[in-house]
This record gives structure tokens, C-alpha cells and sequence, in this order.
């Protein structure tokens, strides 16, 4: 936890101000409660925001905006690396929102940790479709992420539609109080978003511009912490004031780093929210939830699939004495649902050991309840200090009651073989890979399975997925390299596919745009 100032009230002089204009008037400013107090607090400081970007009048005469971002990211716990110096990604978007009409069309192009990732979001009367620029299919998207609730959430793209909602919420604003941002004093104030979003928005007490807005999530590290999302570098444009740098940072750690160009009210028609999309293939909506299973892929080998919905799969292997778990994705609860199936599968053994495929949060969130399970983490001796930090991490599980040490089994020279004289299990390290420096894969060598994480995913609507990403072709070379007679690869995210859907999906060869 980083940077935590001091929050300190300002309600004195509001207080005094406030009960002299209740004595003549009952209707404003009503003193009697804090609640009251604070709201009257964060009121003057959103109207003074609202005044230095453009006043509330020009907030309401916005109908249209056009949001141009370019910049680098970092994203928290998904760095190629364990440790910095981390490599950046790219991002380019093109957001394009149209409030009167509720229709908008965003353009996101990402680059990084070995994927490369070109979409096209239209939604427009209700009904929206993802475009994938790079595999050339057209999604539909539910008609439920297609609402007018779900625009709200691009509010938060640009301090004016922000504003705009705090003054629309009116009763919800409360004070926070001062805080200094970027070594200048800051007033605060909350509000909660028509998408039951609260937001702190932190308004510099000299421009009375947005400097920046925070969310907290709860990051399964630290516990509670910040996203913050900050504007800068403001310039006049037209009658407003507009930001032309954006930056997000998570849990102190900054994860983009962003040029803005901002146009209010721009002229568009129609043909502004058309993708050019010519031979792209329709293919159907992803479904709504995944359905949860055991699939058995022989004797004793079981994929526990999409445990509470989730898109995250754990391989489970039964040896003679006890199980060995590949993959502790999710969290803790949904770690403990995963326990209970895998015992369902191979009743009577002890989980001895999990191992994971490499470090990033989504496939370490699960770990420590394998831990308080009594599990030793079998991993590249890399990824010690990031299980220990997890064991360690503020939450409230098994093992926050039973607290342990991790108890560690690393792959030596790149491989770790568990056998029991009938079943071998091989661990390798198949990296360096542009995804993960260290890349382990699970290989049954008899059953001729590979199990793996993030090289190769399969849509849950059996879309094509398009040119190989730069992992996958890593994957796929280090599969010839190592000479491993594979059948079927199974998943962390996705279904268990066979070797022939792998190579024809490697043969792909759409052009990327
Ligand atoms: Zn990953």
C-alpha cells in the first residue's frame, strides 16, 4: 500500500457557513447531520470543478465525444517478467460516444506479453457486436451488455461525463475531504455512479480541474487498494478544458501511460459508427455462462473446468498415494469449490502437490488454498518471492485462520519429473516465452496430454481465432523441439482441443490489419 495520505476534513468553516444560512432558510444547506454537512462540502467543490472545465451549461450541451489514447501499459501481475525492469505494451484506442443517440463504436488495439489483440466494439439501438480485426469474425454481443446501463461506465472515460453524472447524482456526493496529489492540495469528494460504481474525484484547489478519479478494488496481494485513473497536461478547446494525457495506476504501481486527444461534440452521421468489414465471418455470441465440469481425459486425469463460471481450468492427476493439481487460478473460494471436485474425482488422496504454469494473477489467485490444503508448489525457482507474497497477502481464507509457509518442489534445469513407478507427470519449463519468461507446461507423457496456460485459447463459440499469436508459435516450436508425443493439449482457459484443431489453427492465415 503506497502513497496513502492524510485525509483531513474540511468542515469547519462549511459547518459555520452552513448553520448561518439554516437559521434563515430550513431548505438548503441543512447543518443537523454530517451526512448533510458533507454533501454541502463536496456540492462547492464539484460546482467549482463543473466552473473550470466548461461550466455546468456546456457539461449539458455534450452529445458527442471522440477520445483518441496512445500510450504504454504495464499491467499489474500480467508482465512477462516477475520482477522489473518490465517490458512495455502498446495501446491505441479510438473511442467514439454518442449519449444522445446511445450508440458508440471503440477501436482498441493492444500489443503486449506476446499477444497482439485488434477489436472493434460497435453498439448502437440496442445491439452491439465485437469486431476481431485480426481473425476477421463479427460477435454479437448480449443484448444485456448492450444497454444504456452499460454506458455509463465510458462516463468515467473523461472528467466533463464524469462531472456531468455527479451533478445528476446529486445525493449521493459526500466530501472526503484534502488530500495532496502530485505535491498540490486537492479537494475530494464521492459520488456513486448511476452503475453503482463509487468514485472519489480529486479536484486541484488552485485550477479546480480533475486532476484524477480513484476506485478501489480488493487486489490479491494487498487487500483494498486504489485504481486510480488521472488526467493532466489540461488545454483549452473550444469552451472547455481538456485533458491531453491519461494514466491509470493499481495498487501504487502505474499500468498506463497515455496521450489523449479529446474532440467534444464532434460532427458524425451514420456511417461513423460502420466498420469496414468486408469477408469477415459472423459467428455466434459467446455464451452467457460456462458450463462447469469434470472431464475425465483417462484413468485418474481429470480437467476441473470452469468452476462458478469461471473460464479457468485445473488439471488434477492421481497418483498412487496422493494427487498432483495443475494450476491454482481464480481466488481462494474459487480455489476451495475446485478442491471439493477434485476430491469428488479421485476420492480417498491427499492433494500433495500444485503446480502452476507461470505467475500471473489469475493463475496464482487460487494458491493458497492449496497451501492450507497442505499442497507443496511445485514451480520455476523465478516465481518464489511472488507464492511467498501470496501466501502472505492480507485476505480472508483457510489459510488466513491456519496460517503456513509455502513449502517449495522447483523444476531443476527446466524439468521436474513426479512418478510413482506406474504414472509420470513431467513439468517443463518451455520458456522463455514472449507471454512468461518462465512458461511451464504439464505433460503425461503415457497419456500423450500436454496441459498449459495462456499459449493457446480456444473461444467458447469455436470462432476462428486467427493468425498464431507470437506464444502460441513459441509454444508450437517448443513442442517440436522437445520431440513430446502430444494427442490432446487441455487448457487453463478454454476447452481441452486435439492436436489436429492445434495445427490447423497454426496454419491460419488471415491477414492481420
Ligand atoms: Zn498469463
Amino acid at each position: 500500500m503506497l502513497r496513502k495520505g492524510t485525509a483531513l476534513l474540511l468542515l469547519v468553516a462549511c459547518t459555520v457557513h452552513a448553520q448561518a444560512v439554516n437559521q434563515t432558510n430550513n431548505q438548503t444547506n441543512n447543518p443537523e447531520t454530517l451526512a448533510e454537512r458533507s454533501q454541502a462540502t463536496a456540492r462547492a467543490v464539484l460546482d467549482r470543478a463543473v466552473a473550470a472545465i466548461g461550466g455546468a451549461e456546456g457539461l449539458r450541451s455534450i452529445e458527442v465525444v471522440r477520445l483518441q489514447l496512445e500510450g504504454e501499459t504495464w499491467p499489474r501481475l500480467q508482465m512477462p517478467t516477475v520482477a522489473p525492469p518490465f517490458e512495455a505494451g502498446t495501446q491505441r484506442e479510438t473511442l467514439l460516444l454518442d449519449l444522445k443517440n446511445n450508440r458508440l463504436k471503440l477501436e482498441q488495439r493492444g500489443v503486449g506479453a506476446g499477444f497482439d489483440g485488434h477489436n472493434t466494439v460497435v453498439i448502437k439501438s440496442g445491439q452491439g457486436a465485437n469486431y476481431d480485426n485480426r481473425a476477421h469474425t463479427i460477435t454479437p454481443i448480449p443484448v444485456a451488455q448492450s444497454s444504456q446501463q452499460q454506458f455509463i461506465q465510458y462516463q468515467r472515460r473523461l472528467p466533463h461525463l464524469l462531472l456531468r453524472q455527479a451533478l445528476d447524482r446529486e445525493t449521493s456526493l459526500r466530501s472526503l475531504g484534502q488530500d495532496t496529489y502530485e505535491g498540490k492540495p486537492h479537494d475530494v469528494f464521492t459520488f456513486v455512479m448511476a452503475d453503482t460504481q463509487q468514485v472519489a474525484v480529486y479536484v486541484d484547489a488552485a485550477s479546480g480541474l480533475v486532476s484524477k478519479y480513484e476506485l478501489v478494488f480488493i487486489d490479491p496481494f494487498t487487500g483494498a487498494e486504489a485504481s486510480e485513473i488521472m488526467f493532466g497536461n489540461y488545454t483549452r478547446a473550444g469552451n472547455f478544458q481538456v485533458p491531453q494525457t491519461w494514466g491509470t495506476r493499481q495498487a501504487g504501481d502505474l499500468t498506463l501511460r497515455a496521450q489523449l486527444q479529446v474532440e467534444i461534440n464532434p460532427a458524425v452521421t451514420d456511417q461513423s459508427f460502420e466498420v469496414a468489414a468486408d469477408g469477415y465471418q459472423r459467428v455466434a455470441a459467446l455464451p452467457d455462462t460456462l458450463d462447469e465440469k469434470i472431464e475425465q481425459l483417462a484413468d485418474g486425469v481429470f480437467v476441473i473446468q470452469n468452476v462458478a463460471g469461471q473460464n479457468q481450468n485445473t488439471l488434477a492427476v492421481a497418483f498412487k498415494d496422493y494427487i498432483v493439481a495443475v494450476e491454482a487460478p481464480g481466488s481462494s473460494a474459487g480455489a476451495e469449490e475446485v478442491i471439493k471436485r477434485i476430491k469428488t474425482a479421485i476420492p480417498g488422496k491427499p492433494i500433495r502437490y500444485v503446480a502452476m504454469t507461470h505467475h500471473h494473477g489469475d493463475h496464482i489467485g487460487g494458491l493458497r488454498a492449496f497451501i492450507a490444503e497442505g499442497a507443496t508448489v511445485v514451480t520455476t525457482e523465478g516465481n518464489r518471492e511472488v507464492v511467498e507474497r501470496m501466501a502472505a497477502a492480507p485476505q480472508l481464507d483457510r489459510l488466513a485462520k491456519n496460517p503456513r509457509k509455502p513449502e517449495f518442489l522447483f523444476l531443476q534445469r527446466g524439468k521436474r519429473v513426479l512418478t510413482d513407478g506406474t504414472r509420470t507427470l513431467e513439468l517443463l519449463d518451455i520458456g522463455p516465452n514472449p507471454h512468461a519468461r518462465e512458461m511451464v507446461v504439464a505433460y503425461l507423457p503415457k497419456e500423450r496430454v500436454v496441459f498449459q496456460g495462456d499459449l493457446f485459447f480456444l473461444p467458447a463459440n469455436d470462432a476462428p481465432v486467427g493468425p498464431p499469436q507470437a506464444t502460441t508459435v513459441s509454444f508450437a516450436q517448443k513442442l517440436k523441439d522437445l520431440k513430446l508425443g502430444v494427442d490432446r493439449i487441455a487448457s487453463v482457459h478454454g476447452r481441452t482441443t486435439t492436436i489436429e484443431e492445434f495445427n490447423s489453427a497454426m496454419r491460419s492465415a488471415v491477414p492481420s490489419t
